[in-house]
């Protein structure tokens, strides 16, 4: 951490309170150390007339490949598999070039940028294995954005053949069975690019060992119709299915080109999907159905993505992905833009547990932004929730806390 436990309050503030994200007017929102010690309701509130600060839970970003931020806007005008499939995808050749040195400086700025647009924490689709892990540890203890790391292989365990005969003993080389232990020795979970990378053996092996070892499972599915295509034609299932059955992940990523069929699928099973709709738009792909895994009641969470195909920067998605989605519903009530603010706050619960609430409520940890809406495109709103997901710009954002620890303060905070 750069900075130190604080203690604070704010007085005649606005705070979007418990896991429904209500928005009270409180006399006074006050915090010690890491924890929330007040939030004292006048009333519920949903629009301003003079503006107000106006608190919300740190924001959760489900869904990033930081490792990539040292390459913005790299993938302009490739495909996605020639700029992201291993191995010789832009990506990877380009990751290869880079040193401890000459890469870290770029997870650290990175970081820092998502501290100042309200984000607290995300989960990280880490590249390059163990030591890829252990790179952003260090950019993450550096600057006290919280680093979910997903960490994957540094290079594919098995040759394109065995992928497709897919064989029960097709499972984990010794090498690489000693690199997942080293991966989740400094990882918080495992991920990999798609089902179609490593054979059924595998993902078998790899959820016993992480069930073992108490760590995450995450996966991408459905990016393209060509991860599901594949997956039938190597197994006789889709990818989702696949995963599913196989994996039993806590994080399934994209489900751009997911079906009725799947979308129930993935109810039925209760997993939770990140969607990143400003990625799929950027690689010229469809927009994931959001409002149709609204309607089917799937718990939902948002992420940037790719460091070279999006700044890190959940204000955006926010905006972009409650557009798409009322253009989906097509009509004037859906969605609630609460619904959409959910994604990046208190949908986190069910997959990470523990401390992570994404609400903000007495003896909860203080873990928030603060926004200021005195400013003048903001202070007279009349729908507090849809100017947070649309007008809010990074310049308005004050404060970043994480557990008491100031991650962001704008010259313009007082407290
Ligand atoms: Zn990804």
């Amino acid at each position: 951490m750069t900075s130190p436990l604080s203690s604070g309050q704010l007085t005649d503030c606005v705070a979007l309170l418990g896991p429904e994200l209500t928005p009270f007017r409180c006399s006074r929102f006050a915090w010690s150390g890491d924890t929330i010690t007040a939030a004292d309701r006048v009333e519920p509130v949903a629009s301003l007339e003079t503006g107000a600060r106006v608190v919300i839970p740190g924001l959760y970003n489900s869904h990033t490949h930081l490792g990539d931020s040292a390459l913005p806007d790299g993938a302009t005008g490739l495909t996605l598999e020639q700029a992201f499939f291993r191995p010789a995808g832009y990506k990877y050749r380009e990751l290869a070039k880079l040193t401890r040195e000459t890469h870290l400086p770029h997870l650290e700025a990175h970081l820092r940028y998502m501290a100042r647009t309200g984000t607290v924490a995300h989960l990280d689709f880490r590249e390059q294995g163990p030591a890829g892990a252990e790179l952003l540890r260090a950019a993450s203890a550096a600057i006290g954005v919280e680093s979910i790391i997903l960490n994957q292989f540094n290079e594919s365990p098995f040759p394109e053949a065995d992928l497709r005969a897919n064989r029960p003993g097709h499972t984990l080389p010794p090498a690489h069975r000693t690199e997942l232990d080293a991966m989740l020795a400094v990882a918080d979970g495992f991920s990999e690019s798609t089902m179609n990378d490593l054979t059924d053996a595998a993902w078998t092996e790899i959820r016993a060992v992480t069930e073992a070892k108490g760590k995450l499972r995450a996966i991408h599915c459905l990016e393209s119709a060509g991860y599901r295509d594949l997956s039938l034609a190597t197994t006789g299932r889709g990818d989702l299915a696949r995963a599913i059955e196989l994996y039993d992940p806590h994080l399934v990523v994209h489900l751009t080109v997911a079906d009725a069929e799947e979308i129930a699928l993935l109810v039925r099973a209760g997993k939770t999907a990140a969607l990143n709709p400003r990625a799929n738009a950027n690689l010229g792909l469809p927009l994931p159905p959001i409002a149709a895994l609204l309607r089917a009641g799937a718990n939902l969470l948002l992420g940037t993505d790719n460091g070279m195909l999006n700044s890190p920067n959940l204000l955006a998605e926010l905006d972009f992905t409650y557009k798409a989605a009322k253009s989906q519903f097509a009509d004037a009530l859906s969605p609630d833009p609460t619904a959409i603010l959910k994604m990046a706050t208190s949908n986190i619960r069910p997959v990470l547990g523990g401390d992570h609430y994404g609400a903000l409520e007495v003896g909860l940890p203080a873990t928030f932004v603060v926004l200021d809406f005195t400013k003048d495109h903001l202070r007279h709103t009349r729908h507090l929730a849809a100017s947070i997901v649309t007008r809010v710009t990074p310049d308005d954002v004050l404060a970043t806390y994480r557990h008491g620890c100031p991650l962001y303060l704008s010259p313009a905070f007082e407290i």
